[in-house]
């Protein structure tokens, strides 16, 4: 099978592809409760002949469809959860939405660029004929909060594959490269005793006094943290609207940040003594609970090699005037001063990086344990704001659609060299051994389960 032969492949299904990619953008469900996006995806590859086994790791909505036998096998990654708040009409060139949830993150695009890239293969090892590798395609809910690649990491299901390959929708067609941060959410909510605010103020002990105090500790803490590190919250529960009542509970989310999971398990027992401190101050007692954590990625410069031959080998998205126009007209609605044109085109030269960015992502988890690397193809106009109106309004439109092939080819393609081409896998691991000496800790703490907050 010929690079050529699988893009035609994946260009002759592109009406299927774009009808999956186009329902889960209107099922706009939320982390860890995307049912039906799910349960759509994995009753469309069952059909196309994979396995499929649902709600691994004891998660309901996380999947693995497989194609093949024996080695190497190579995994896919597939997202599918929206985010709140971001409803829009599809082709929308103004905000209006009706509040509901929304695909900002392009993830409806993300879950059915892999699934393409998974019937790629599949038609690639049907070619050659069994034992000659295997396909695994992973279903990962709850990107955007609650993460699951951690918990399905935890649970060793990554660890078998030679290696594993993602993507994400983007402004940009490049290669994603060097690591970003380690990520663990804790929510902390205080107990206090209810009183009339005035009359008897001493009976009272305030909750929301806890949360104003940890959060005053954890000003001062910034001061004397490392440079790598990073803390944000969220106050997620005030006590109530009367100031005349002692506040009796509240609680607030904090998101804790560091460029290694040792590290930002460090940080967090300081934040965890803040907590107990203003619990202490207030007389109040204190809840902690773990929510989730990522793990900062491991790059791997052999597979970024790879992926981006492939993003300059397969044939890039050509516009109509009428793609040109919508992205121009999406392009006109924010700031965007770097941007000289409406929409990116051709391939952003890749140089290899092994600095930290500042955010995360549960791929991270993943690359810790098999050589994992991404890619980000076109599917909004150039300097779209991440998890923004526009990003949902243009979900649906062809110039989504056509980033989302492109992907589906790029990784379809590097995923049939390193079967080809063994000694790439050797390289990619040798690297990645070199790179993950010192082993995996998982972000998650024991006993932890996935849980919708
Ligand atoms: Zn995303």
């Amino acid at each position: 099978m010929t690079k050529q032969d699988l893009y035609s492949l994946l260009q002759g299904r592109m009406s299927d592809l774009t009808a999956l990619s186009d329902s889960i953008w209107g099922f706009a469900e939320l982390s860890l409760q995307e049912y039906r996006s799910a349960a759509c995806l994995a009753d469309f590859l069952e059909n196309e002949g994979f396995t499929v086994e649902r709600g691994i790791a004891g998660i309901e909505t996380a999947f693995c469809a497989s194609f093949g036998s024996g080695k190497p096998v190579i995994g896919l990654l597939a997202e599918y959860d929206a985010l709140d708040g971001l409803q829009q009409e599809a082709g929308a060139m103004y905000p209006c939405g009706s509040g509901g949830c929304g695909h900002g993150c392009g993830h409806h695009l993300l879950g059915v660029g892999s699934v393409g890239a998974a019937l790629a293969v599949k038609a690639y090892l049907e070619e050659k004929g069994e034992g000659c590798g295997t396909v695994e395609l992973y279903g990962c809910p709850g990107e955007e909060g609650l993460a699951s690649k951690a918990f399905m990491a935890r649970e060793k299901l990554f660890a078998h594959l030679d290696a594993a390959l993602s993507w994400h929708p983007g402004d940009e067609n490049r290669v994603f490269t060097g690591s970003n941060q380690t990520s663990l959410q804790v929510l902390y909510t205080f107990h206090g005793i209810a009183s009339h605010a005035a009359e008897t103020p001493h009976m009272g002990r305030s909750a929301l006094d806890a949360v104003e105090l940890m959060n005053m500790g954890v000003q001062f803490l910034r001061e004397h943290m490392p440079r790598t590190d990073s803390v944000h919250y969220a106050i997620t529960n005030t006590g109530g609207v009367s100031p005349n009542v002692v506040q009796p509970e509240a609680a607030v989310l904090y998101m804790v940040r560091s460029d290694t999971v040792p590290h930002a398990k460090d940080l967090l027992s300081r934040v965890d003594k803040i907590a107990q401190g203003a619990a202490l101050m207030t007389e109040t007692t204190l809840a902690r609970r773990f929510l989730d954590g990522t793990a900062d990625i491991v790059p791997n410069a052999v597979l970024e090699q790879l992926l981006y031959n492939n993003l300059v080998e397969a044939p890039a998205p050509v516009y109509t005037a009428e793609e040109q126009r919508y992205a121009a007209a999406l392009y006109a609605t924010y700031p965007h001063s770097d941007s000289p044109q409406p929409i990116h085109e051709g391939v952003v030269p890749y140089i290899h990086s092994d600095e930290h960015d500042y955010g995360s992502s549960d791929v991270g988890d993943v690359s810790w344990l098999t050589p994992t690397s991404q890619i980000l193809t076109v599917t909004y106009p150039a300097g779209s704001p991440g998890h923004s109106w526009q990003n949902v309004a243009i979900g649906k439109h062809s110039v989504a659609h056509k980033g989302m092939i492109y992907a589906a080819q790029v990784l379809g393609c590097t995923v049939v060299d390193l079967f080809e081409d063994p000694t790439l896998l050797t390289a990619a691991r040798n690297e990645w051994q070199q790179k993950t000496a010192n082993g995996y800790t998982c972000p998650i703490e024991a006993g932890v389960t996935p849980c919708i907050i």
